[in-house]
């Protein structure tokens, strides 16, 4: 009850009282690190979509720093590509189609980058290609082909520039 009348109280400040006395009012919190951001608008060298495991996180990050790219937009979500080519809900599907428009409007991007890996969770693990190294990539081909497809029939993607890399415990490989 008393939250709520402090809660009434505020409203009633924002509306009566000047804005700059209102912003003296707001706590804005105590920094916990302090580090500079550099503010600068940037055009995104690539999009890119992977899956969020962990493990492959630092081949993905080198990778792209040994090709010298300095500017993405990441995405990384379950099973990486598996959202645009067998997604569990068609609604994710249309979720990160709409972001890659976002990055496009945003970032003027014009790269799709799209990284599968080795014995992902989100396929079933290695066991689910029979802990076979030739079947797991070959199904993921075909799974990045529908991807591929997927993209470039979407309205305004037909001249994005896609590519997919595999990554395993070894290093980084392309695939399409
Ligand atoms: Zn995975």
């Amino acid at each position: 009850m008393s939250e709520n009348r402090q809660y009434d109280k505020y409203n009633i400040y924002e509306e009566c009282i000047p804005r700059s006395l209102t912003r003296s009012l707001i706590t804005m919190g105590e920094y916990e690190f302090l580090y500079e951001s550099s503010l600068e608008h940037y055009t995104a060298e690539a999009f890119t979509l992977r899956c969020f495991d962990d493990r492959f996180w630092k081949a993905f990050k080198n990778f792209l720093k040994q090709k010298g790219m300095k500017h993405i937009d990441p995405e990384s979500v379950a099973g990486g590509v598996k959202i645009l080519a067998t997604p569990e809900k068609e609604s994710d599907r249309d979720f990160m189609l709409r972001d890659i428009e976002k990055s496009i409007r945003l970032h003027h991007t014009k790269k799709i980058m799209l990284f599968p890996h080795h014995a992902c969770g989100a396929y079933g693990g290695f066991e689910a290609f029979g802990n076979d190294r030739e079947e797991e990539f070959c199904r993921h081909k075909e799974e990045h082909q529908r991807a591929h497809e997927v993209i470039k029939n979407h309205p305004g993607f037909q001249n994005l520039t896609i590519e997919s890399y595999f990554i395993d415990e070894k290093g980084v490989r392309r695939m399409m």
